[in-house]
């Protein structure tokens, strides 16, 4: 009775033990899922990236598409296509990854580290985006003020736009006047009727933005597109596996 008992507990014990246990940690790293929120996937890119070495990078050229966080850990992503808290309401991305083209990367970074002086950190809201999600947008919202026109190809599906927004040290959003992907009046840049505040912080946002080859977009606060190369469009989807490190 006494051994059968021992063995009993062994075997409950081994079950818990489970030999798979270290696996199970390197497939959750691995794979980003989206049953995460943005915030959780960004904390476990984070982890997952913790001894990466950025210098990886300047082996590669400066048309690879790269990401971003592996550049800057203090780049917060808010990846909403990757989401249903977008203007389509459906989930266009499988993995909330923001990846541009290295030189786009890299005069972002020089952005961010003007933007970080000032005491503020860039938050993600929109990279590289598969041509085929630009389709999708398009059936969506066929309106050329916001939505790129999927015939000639957006600026994000070659790797050299970006959506963003800045957030203080706390990591609270600076307040720009509209939520992203408000389309009407109030987000365009050439409108004035709002608070001091709300102007100072898209003055900033572009001033940086636009020193470092960005250009503004007069009907979105939040878009940026680089100014100093055209890349080709691309439809390869947004990788999950953290293993992938460019494409
Ligand atoms: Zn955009």
């Amino acid at each position: 009775m006494k051994n059968t008992l021992y063995l009993f507990l062994c075997f409950v014990f081994a079950c818990h033990q489970s030999p798979n246990a270290d696996q199970q940690t390197v497939v959750s790293e691995a794979t980003i899922s989206t049953e995460k929120t943005t915030e959780e996937a960004s904390k476990s890119i984070s982890t997952a990236y913790k001894n990466e070495d950025s210098l990886y990078y300047e082996t590669l050229h400066d048309t690879a598409m790269v990401e971003l966080i592996r550049y800057d850990k203090d780049f917060v992503l808010d990846i909403k296509y990757a989401t249903t808290d977008n203007f389509t309401k459906q989930l266009l991305y499988d993995c909330g990854r923001s990846f541009l083209r290295k030189k786009v990367a890299k005069d972002l970074l020089n952005a961010h580290q003007a933007f970080k002086k000032l005491g503020f950190r860039i938050k993600i809201f929109d990279g590289y985006r598969p041509h085929s999600v630009q389709f999708k947008m398009w059936d969506l919202t066929p309106d050329k003020r916001y939505v790129g026109n999927p015939y000639k190809g957006s600026m994000h599906n070659r790797g050299c736009a970006v959506d963003l927004t800045l957030v203080d040290k706390n990591g609270k959003d600076l307040t720009m006047g509209t939520v992203y992907d408000f389309f009407g009046q109030k987000a365009h840049i050439t409108y004035t009727k709002l608070p001091k505040d709300v102007l100072e912080n898209r003055r900033i946002l572009k001033e940086i933005l636009e020193k470092n080859g960005f250009r503004a977009l007069e009907t979105e606060w939040w878009h940026f597109s680089y100014n100093r190369n055209v890349y080709s469009i691309l439809n390869t989807p947004i990788p999950c596996d953290v293993n992938v490190k460019q494409f």
